[in-house]
């Protein structure tokens, strides 16, 4: 059982939070849950700033792995894998998928053709 206020998890036979005094529920809302998939995977930092500025223009929420990464955790983060090292990868909430990939269609492209 969860508290739908503070997300707090209780035992079964407890109906109510003790903290925030509501009923509990069997489960929390889905949307909570948001599902990231990865829409693209950049080698280089110019291309990597471009397509920043295109999901940017087109509202879509998403994070960087591979980069920044220590400066968003105040440097205490240490990477275990070599692997993927250098490649910025993008990913996007699962409904964003598409959108994403689209808009990032034409950059593949025009790298593509250098
Ligand atoms: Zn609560």
């Amino acid at each position: 059982m969860f508290c739908p206020k503070c997300k707090a998890e209780y035992i079964k036979g407890v109906t109510e939070c003790p903290e925030c005094k509501v009923p509990l529920i069997k489960r929390l809302p889905s949307e909570e849950f948001i599902e990231f998939v990865k829409v693209f995977e950049s080698p280089n930092p110019a291309l990597t700033a471009i397509i920043k500025s295109i999901l940017d223009d087109a509202k879509i929420k998403y994070f960087v792995k591979g980069e920044h990464m220590q400066g968003l955790f105040g440097g205490q983060m240490q990477f275990t894998s070599k692997a993927g090292i250098g490649n910025a990868e993008f990913f996007v909430s699962k409904e964003d998928e598409e959108i994403a990939k689209e808009l990032l269609r034409e950059v593949e492209d025009n790298s593509n053709q250098e």
